[in-house]
């Protein structure tokens, strides 16, 4: 198994166009789980699309192991394309109406040379990601319009399964699913993960979803990376204002203090105006908006430094967990027994300040 290695990523869908995701970097070590959160717009769905070859990479590069998945002008290798795998939120949308089950987990079985004996061994081996993924072998007789939600799901992960990756990104994967068959969901991922080893890149807005399931956090905000680092300390005690703000957001049934710093943002429309210092000053409850004497975040964009990308990065003491949403802190991962304090090896950042 390889670790998966972003750095200095840059994604444009036009020459002017603003990047959807700017000089971003992180690693996802093997076997070790990374969540990327941020709201809509942030350029999630732009990497994970840029990962696998979807998205057009204007700089930086993409590598697994020592093999570059993505570089600017060269195009995703044909022998790396079983490595790294993709299920997205519409699982209804990607899998194809006129196939049954059976066809499109065959159709990834096909492009393995491992599996002698034709359309008999492909047969069984169906039935075998089927039951992996806690279906019945039978189902490999239906078409999509005949499962629920939470079953093409399980069809798309048997179907990226079948082609033993080493990486699985999972865009908001579990997004579109009820509570109760998102927690089937969760579990499943997690014995999966157990069983077969492969590694997930989550990409959510879901806190929830990403604290059960990673050891390390990426926080994206208008195509940067503004905070990285374990789960658990992200989610207990962000640094940046904008991972305090994510977190506030969830939903609880707890009385939130009325000095909350949410609805005293300002509105996020006006914030692709923003063109100079950090883009997320307007929104800032620690930046100008409040405190006059901070010029310097509407006058220079602060770089990531020690995993926080702020010029007044939150201290311990002004997000104690006390004001932490339930179910995030108490459980930063359900699986503890994965949980790794120990933060990755981080391409292209900088020491100190
Ligand atoms: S740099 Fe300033 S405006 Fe930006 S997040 Fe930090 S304190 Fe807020």
């Amino acid at each position: 198994m390889n670790s998966l290695v972003v750095e200095h990523l840059f994604v444009r869908y036009g020459a002017r166009s603003h990047p959807a995701v700017s000089d971003v970097s992180f690693e996802v070590p093997a076997g070790r789980n990374v969540g990327i959160i941020g709201e809509s717009g942030s350029g999630k769905s732009s990497l994970a699309k840029a990962i696998v070859g979807l998205a057009p990479i204007a700089g930086g590069c993409i590598r697994l192991g020592a093999q570059t998945l993505c570089a600017p002008g060269s195009g995703f290798p044909a022998t790396a394309r079983s490595k790294v795998q993709l299920v997205f939120q519409n699982a209804g949308a990607s899998l194809n109406p006129r196939m049954t089950v059976g066809q499109a987990i065959g159709e990834s079985l096909r492009l393995r040379s491992d599996i002698a004996g034709g359309a008999r061994a492909r047969s069984a081996q169906v039935s075998e990601y089927l039951e992996r993924v806690g279906l019945p072998g039978l189902v490999a007789q239906r078409y999509p319009h005949q499962l629920s939600g939470g079953q093409k799901q399980r069809v798309c992960l048997a179907r990226a399964l079948a082609l033993r990756p080493q990486i699985i990104i999972l865009d908001e994967a579990t997004s579109s699913l009820d509570v109760s068959a998102q927690a089937q969901m969760l579990d499943l991922l997690s014995h999966v993960q157990d069983e077969m080893g492969v590694t997930y890149l989550v990409i959510s807005h879901d806190l929830a979803v990403v604290s059960q399931l990673c050891e390390h956090l990426v926080v994206m905000y208008r195509s940067h990376v503004v905070e990285r680092g374990p789960a658990i300390r992200v989610l207990s005690a962000p640094r940046h204002p904008y991972t305090h703000v994510l977190r506030q957001s969830t939903p609880t049934i707890r009385r939130r203090d009325p000095a909350s710093v949410i609805s005293e943002l300002q509105d996020v429309s006006a914030d692709h105006l923003i063109t100079q210092g950090c883009p997320f000053h307007p929104r800032c409850f620690q930046g100008p908006a409040r405190r006059p004497d901070r010029v310097i975040c509407v006058t220079s964009a602060p770089d990531l430094v020690n995993g926080v990308a702020c010029h007044f990065p939150l201290r311990d003491s002004d997000t104690s967990d006390a004001m932490a949403p339930a179910g995030l802190t108490q459980h930063p991962n359900a699986h503890g027994a994965r949980f790794d304090r120990r933060a990755p090896r981080i391409a292209g950042e900088r020491d100190g300040g």
